[in-house]
């Protein structure tokens, strides 16, 4: 399958990998929109939020494995305690343009809203 995160899963392309575990891996975002910006992406491809939940029933615990990673690499990376910003884009309307699901991690610094 021809997915740019699959690839660096993989390997095959490359990324400023952070931090990994058994089920995800957490690397340094190319276009970063704060001082920190990460991406915590799931080893297994699953192209959005939306599937994670119609695929097979997996999506509880894929969703909980990505907040579990990007709990630890905000201890590692200094963003905790100051806080951080998780996001996840899910089809064309919120703006998502990798379909592969990730999970967005912000800091490093105080973030300005982005809600209204
Ligand atoms: P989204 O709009 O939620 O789909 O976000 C996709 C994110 O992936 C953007 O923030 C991009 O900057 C980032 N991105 C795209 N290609 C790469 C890459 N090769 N390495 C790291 N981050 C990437
Ligand atoms: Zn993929």
């Amino acid at each position: 399958m021809d997915c740019i995160f699959c690839k660096i899963v993989d390997g095959k392309i490359p990324s400023k990998k952070i931090i990994e575990d058994e089920r995800a891996i957490a690397i340094a975002d190319i276009q970063p929109q704060a001082k920190k910006h990460f991406l915590v992406i799931p080893k297994k491809h699953v192209a959005s939020l939306a599937d994670a939940f119609s695929d097979d029933g997996a999506g509880r615990e894929l969703v909980s494995d990505l907040f579990s990673l990007a709990d630890r690499l905000a201890k590692q990376e200094g963003l905790l305690p100051g806080g951080f910003r998780s996001v996840i884009n899910t089809h064309a309307d919120s703006g998502q343009t990798v379909f592969h699901l990730h999970l967005h991690v912000l800091g490093g610094e105080r973030l300005k809203g982005t809600f209204g």
